[in-house]
């Protein structure tokens, strides 16, 4: 049989199955030979390969025999790496070495943003871990964890590795098939492919990646028909030993209305968090994102420690932080002139009071005594003794420096003290930093316990 035997079948059969299964199922199937009756077709999944020879092989056998070809039996080869061979043997269907057919295109993913690689990911000790196994599974090669699962707070960079992985893989293999969405788009997927009765569409096109990544699974507790679908399409894929990849903003236990065999196939990999940022990582972000903007702004001047300051102070997540550097460098090409600490303060007033919401006058005060191992009613108290005044001015100092609010207003809050009593525990702690490193490095700690 000839090329031109099969065109001749395939049109019986387009007539035969419809316009919607033959272009789903015949018309990708590569017609490779026929010999002693057994005609091969090269299919790019064992899944399609199966189905095909299940629900189109009589028709196919027929159209072929009714146009001048012998055909006895059909025979589909997955063309794919030899690397996943195993996984994809289901009975009838054999393998064959990879042909670049360049199908990489045609998957409906979400468009990948070029910002995100690991280029431009900076790694410090909250996301250490999270960024290694992101690289692991990147380099390709046996798959070692599957799924992997990474989850943590909004902004800390989860959906970044995740396109950060998509980009690498492209790189290294441009015809790996890289699917990457996020569970509401799955969810959005399923449902219009129930609505149109394109389920095996559905189940082929999720069952024919080389990797699967879906950002923010979270998405999907409580919605039993997708995460039912879910399921299936995860186990397909392990099976077939295909890397996996899953964002969820908690841990899979901690998902509610998550069906318990998915939390547990989801806890079957590596799950790693990313913690929240800390003060080197935040300014890491900052200085690399400034360079960045140096280079597109060669005149711009930001000035010593204001990234320092915006490290401090901006600790609700990355974006944010990223936000207000932008906007600092908007400023400063606006106005032409070099962005000063006080600049940068007015500049990003609102994001800094947003920010500061975050800790309070009885926070502070709260974990200064616990760090000093005094009462919290002495930081509000008359007492003078030292032991119990240089916390009181520790805490004054960190409530004017954490928080936005003014020196009476502080005041106040440490039981009725005037502003000038405020202002002189403030400047004195500042004075003592520079002299004392166990207060400089309380201080730091402090803040951290505060930031977190
Ligand atoms: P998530 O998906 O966890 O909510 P994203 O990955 O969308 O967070 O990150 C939010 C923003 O912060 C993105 O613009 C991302 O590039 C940036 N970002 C987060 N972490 C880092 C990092 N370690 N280095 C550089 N940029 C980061
Ligand atoms: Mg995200």
């Amino acid at each position: 049989m000839t090329n031109e035997t099969w065109g001749k079948a395939r049109e019986a059969l387009q007539a035969e199955v419809g316009p919607n299964n033959y272009r789903n199922w015949i018309e990708p199937l590569e017609f490779a030979d026929l010999e002693q009756g057994v005609a091969r077709f090269l299919v790019p999944t064992s899944f399609m390969g199966n189905w095909v020879e299940r629900n189109f092989g009589a028709k196919i056998l027929q159209a072929m025999n009714e146009n001048g070809a012998k055909v006895t039996r059909l025979s589909f080869v997955v063309s794919q790496p030899a690397a996943s061979a195993k996984a994809a043997s289901a009975p009838g269907v054999e393998q064959a070495p990879r042909r670049s057919s360049g199908r990489a295109e045609d998957l409906p993913g979400a468009p990948l943003d070029p910002r995100l690689t690991f280029d431009r990911f900076v790694v410090g000790k909250p996301n250490q871990l999270a960024h290694a196994a992101a690289r692991r599974v990147a380099e390709g090669g046996p798959v070692t964890f599957n799924p992997l699962f990474l989850y943590g707070g909004v902004g800390l960079g989860k959906t970044h590795l995740m396109h950060a992985i998509a980009w690498e893989m492209k790189a290294r293999d441009p015809s790996a098939r890289v699917l990457y969405l996020s569970a509401e788009q799955f969810m959005y997927r399923f449902v219009q492919a129930l609505r149109d009765k394109q389920m095996m569409d559905f189940k082929h096109l999720f069952r024919s990646v080389d990797v699967l990544m879906v950002d923010d699974v979270q998405f999907i507790a409580g919605k039993d028909s997708t995460q039912e679908e879910f399921f299936h399409t995860f186990n397909a894929l392990v099976d077939q030993n295909k890397q996996i990849v899953i964002s969820a903003d908690r841990a899979p236990g901690e998902i509610k209305d998550l069906e318990d065999r998915i939390k547990s196939r989801l806890q079957s990999g590596l799950v790693v968090d990313l913690h929240p940022t800390d003060y080197e990582l935040r300014l890491g972000i900052l200085q690399t994102k400034a360079e960045a903007y140096r280079e597109q702004y060669p005149d711009l001047v930001i000035a010593d420690g204001v990234l320092e300051f915006l490290a401090h102070r901006i600790t609700t997540n990355v974006r944010v932080l990223e936000g207000a550097l932008m906007r600092l460098f908007a400023f400063a090409s606006l106005v032409g002139q070099e962005i000063t600490l006080e600049k940068a303060q007015d500049a990003l007033s609102d994001i800094l009071r947003a920010s500061d919401r975050k800790v309070s006058v009885e926070e502070i005060q709260r974990k200064v005594a616990e760090h000093y191992n005094i009462r919290i009613s002495d930081m509000v108290g008359p007492k003078r003794q030292r032991s119990i005044a240089r916390p009181r001015q520790v805490a004054m100092y960190l409530s004017k420096t954490m928080t936005t609010r003014s020196l009476p207003d502080i005041g106040r809050r440490f039981g009725g003290r005037d502003h000038t009593t405020v202002m002189h525990g403030v400047r004195r702690i500042e004075e003592l930093q520079a002299k004392d490193p166990q207060l400089a490095d309380d201080l730091e700690m402090l803040r951290r316990i505060l930031e977190a």
